[in-house]
């Protein structure tokens, strides 16, 4: 049953992975609309339930097992759904193992630093699920799109001038590789809107009062640069999609879908790490078994010995436990004089 599911996601995600190595022209390359052949959002819906059950379950294996840690690397433009993806990807999980970091316009405190370190102080344990809604992907993307992002960065001039975009993406892909080598998995989806649909979307916010708040006129602005940001992804893409962190594009038109596919890549990834519960040595076993012996001879008389203790049903059909008989001349503890 399990290699079925895990052959079928796999299947699933894969027009959404970018090849390593593959140069990506995004218009060219991944539909905003595509819809992998799932014509119903009731279809979806059920995939997504699926996906997210899946999830609840590695994800309190992942943590069980604390060895290994997942990174989700969350990009796209305004409007294209990261906050409620999270929202629904996420909702069947233990929010103790999940820790979801936002990443800001950087303070004064960050510009004084190298560009990768906020992004290390808050990368997750092992055992846990780290969500980066923004990432250091911004840093080859907004940055790049508004180069005075990077004159207040206070870099060096000769390594603002010469080639600073590819020392970027070399840098990201070894600290990746860094992390993966480490035990830490790193799951990358840009969520893929289209400018149509970013559109409607920005109008909605203000057309419906509940959504005004989430609008931005900074974003609309933002849209001035679309094509600039198009090819910002691309080249994203076509130098930081690794062997060890590949990036996936996932449609971003249809809001259920976008959150199916996102929830498909994360399984997928937590089913190939396949953390496995604890199992102890001989050892402790043993001390398990003692301390189950002294817990059973403290039972009460007239209870199970021990309700949750499957071995001990045979031979006792009324509730499947033993029982220890009731003693009758036992003195009340509590009526002592
Ligand atoms: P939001 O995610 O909509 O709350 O917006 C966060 C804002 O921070 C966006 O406008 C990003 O472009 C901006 N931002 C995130 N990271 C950086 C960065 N490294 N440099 C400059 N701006 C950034
Ligand atoms: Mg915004």
């Amino acid at each position: 049953m399990a290699d079925d599911i895990s052959k079928r996601i796999a299947r699933f995600i894969e027009p959404f992975r970018v090849s390593p190595g593959s140069s990506v022209k995004l218009a060219r390359d991944f539909d905003p609309g595509f819809k992998a052949g799932i014509e119903r959002k009731k279809d979806g819906a059920d995939l997504l339930k699926e996906g997210i059950e899946l999830l609840t379950e590695y994800q309190a294996r992942l943590a069980a097992q604390d060895t290994y840690g997942v990174l989700v690397v969350l990009q796209a433009l305004d409007a294209a759904g990261k906050d409620g993806t999270i929202r629904h990807v996420m909702s069947g999980v233990n929010p103790q193992g999940v820790r979801v970091e936002s990443f800001k316009v950087p303070s004064a405190l960050e510009l004084d630093q190298d560009f990768l370190r906020r992004y290390q102080e808050r990368l997750p344990s092992r055992g846990q699920i780290g969500i980066f809604n923004r990432s250091h992907y911004e840093e080859v993307l907004v940055v790049r799109v508004h180069p005075e992002n990077l004159l207040r960065q206070k870099l060096p001039a000769e390594t603002r001038e010469h080639h600073v975009w590819s020392r970027r993406y070399d840098a990201i892909n070894d600290w990746e590789r860094y992390l993966s080598e480490n035990g830490f998995r790193i799951v990358k989806l840009f969520l893929n809107l289209s400018r149509e649909e970013q559109r409607v979307r920005f109008l909605r916010r203000i057309d419906l009062p509940d959504h005004n708040w989430k609008f931005s006129a900074h974003d609309v602005e933002e849209r001035q640069s679309w094509d600039a940001y198009q090819e910002a992804f691309s080249e994203m893409f076509s130098h930081t999609s690794t062997a060890w962190a590949p990036w996936y594009v996932i449609p971003a038109d249809r809001k259920w879908f976008a959150r199916t596919a996102a929830a498909a890549v994360i399984a997928n990834a937590l089913i190939e790490i396949d953390p496995q519960y604890p199992r102890l040595g001989d050892e402790a076993l043993q001390g398990l078994q003692k301390a189950k012996l002294e817990l059973e001879a403290e039972a009460p008389s007239g209870v199970a010995v021990d309700p949750s203790d499957p071995g001990e049903s045979e031979g006792n059909e009324s509730n499947g436990d033993t029982v220890v008989p009731a003693a009758p001349a036992e003195p009340a503890a509590q009526k002592q004089a």
